[in-house]
């Protein structure tokens, strides 16, 4: 099969580059030309476990490869993937520009039959929107051939990506047609092969899951950090509180973690989307507006333990800060809970040291050189008055506390993981705050 997937980012790069593993002819096409020199030269504009080896593969084999001639790429393709960005605009509705931008541009260019798929992320209506685009370009280049519009968002995680591209949960497909059904079923058999279910559904249905989706996972991410600052009231321990509820089969063990708030690319625009759109539809999504309004108090938490401990006296203080993208595992620093701390420890006259394995250089196009970027963990330590974990990177969580402890003027630890157990902690000298756990005496 030959496919055009449009957006090289997160999205795009992983889905074309997946497509192309299990042999079919893929080009990845961007507007950013030097996006698309770095990568025929084999240098990933983004941090994605395991996707540089297949890029490099699937390059050499002469499957995959980029462009920035949508015009070109798109000929004789069965199926027109769209991956490109759906930011928030200032009303916090999806801003579709680009969307339907590419549609149009499809539209200009394209001379046989193919489905055009959403992939992005899009309020339920956008393949109307899609298709209504498609035919406006078509009738004014005077063609009236046949095509298709389809709905397959994408559930991948970043840090994850290629093992959900590849070993789905589930593929949610909306489409309006059984030959757009069967192009599709084509294209993800390969995927399904072990099992993977694919669910196939009307468009505003598909369009709707991936909201769905995403705000029931900030909904449970939200719920948790309110039981959490709960239990530290109350005394209770939200590690205990999460075991006991976590097994519950009802409730399940998955994403009942607290921290200092959900970011990303994804989860904060898309509550807002959801949100703005039922608005516009005269509809209050109650629940989701506490999600949003819990998530952005969440981000202080880590801070006020801060300011308490040191009596508001934080002037001049040295933080080490270990993690800076929104999760770990990737270098994504959209709407990471790490700028929301730095910028009130900056603004509170305190110095920032910070490491992250690999999102330095993405949190410095952001920060810039207000703060300090160490080489590795412990450099970061040096002299620090504090050391605060926002991001959970695997090589974070078993550190050598005694080295930790000397590199540091003083031992403590403002863990917004809640990575580390309160007893070792007391035990190795240290003054420890985590998110909602019972300080150990
Ligand atoms: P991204 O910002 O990483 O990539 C988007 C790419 O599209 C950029 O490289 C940009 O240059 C390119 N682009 C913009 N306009 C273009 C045009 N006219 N022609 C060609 N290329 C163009 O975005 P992303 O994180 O990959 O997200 C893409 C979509 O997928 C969004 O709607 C997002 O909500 C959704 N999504 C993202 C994730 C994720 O984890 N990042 C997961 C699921 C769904």
């Amino acid at each position: 099969m030959k496919i055009a997937v449009v957006g090289t980012g997160y999205v795009g790069l992983v889905t074309g580059t997946c497509l192309a593993e299990v042999g079919m002819e893929v080009t990845c096409i961007d507007i950013d030309q030097k996006k698309i020199d770095s990568l025929k030269q084999g240098i990933l504009p983004i941090y994605e476990p395991g996707l540089e080896e297949m890029v490099l593969r699937n390059t050499e084999k002469g499957r995959l490869q980029f462009s920035t001639n949508l015009a070109e790429s798109i000929q004789g393709a069965d199926v027109a993937f769209i991956a490109v960005g759906t930011p928030p605009g200032e009303d916090g509705s999806a801003d579709l520009k680009y969307v339907l931008g590419v549609a149009r541009e499809i539209g200009r260019n394209m001379n046989n039959y193919m489905v055009v798929v959403t992939k992005s992320t899009v309020p339920v209506g956008t393949a109307n929107k899609v298709r209504a685009a498609l035919e406006d370009e078509l009738s004014a280049r005077g063609k009236n051939f046949d095509f298709d519009v389809a709905s397959n968002p994408e559930f991948l995680k970043e840090g994850a990506a290629i093992e959900d591209f590849l070993k789905p949960d589930r593929i949610v497909i909306g489409v309006e047609s059984e030959k757009a059904e069967g192009i599709m079923s084509k294209v993800y058999k390969p995927f399904l092969l072990n099992g993977h279910p694919i669910i196939f559904m009307d468009i505003p249905s598909a369009e709707m899951t991936k909201y769905a989706a995403n705000s029931m996972l900030a909904t449970k991410i939200s719920f948790m950090n309110d039981i959490a600052n709960l239990c530290e009231i109350m005394g209770a321990d939200v590690n205990m509180v999460r075991k006991g509820i976590g097994s519950d089969a009802r409730i399940g063990n998955k994403f009942i973690y607290p921290g200092i708030g959900y970011g990303g690319s994804c989860f904060p625009k898309d509550v807002k989307a959801l949100i703005k759109t039922a608005a516009d539809h005269g509809y209050k999504m109650q629940i989701l507006e506490s999600v949003e309004s819990v998530n952005e108090n969440q981000k202080s938490v880590l801070f006020n333990k801060i300011q308490k401990h040191f009596n508001g006296d934080l002037k001049g203080k040295t933080f080490a800060v270990w993690g800076l993208s929104f999760k770990p595992k990737t270098d994504d620093m959209r709407e990471a809970p790490s700028l929301v701390i730095i910028e009130k420890l900056l603004a509170a006259g305190c110095q920032v040291k910070a490491y992250d394995p690999v999102a330095m250089k993405e949190a410095q196009h952001i920060i810039g050189n207000k703060i300090e970027y160490a080489n590795d963990q412990n450099e970061a330590l040096v002299d620090a008055d504090a050391l605060l974990i926002v991001t959970e990177w695997p090589e974070f969580r078993s550190p050598n506390f005694k080295v930790v402890g000397k590199l540091m003027r003083d031992k403590v630890i403002f863990d917004g993981r809640n990575i580390y157990d309160t007893k070792e902690m007391h035990d190795a000298g240290f003054t420890y705050y985590g998110i909602g756990v019972k300080p150990y005496y």
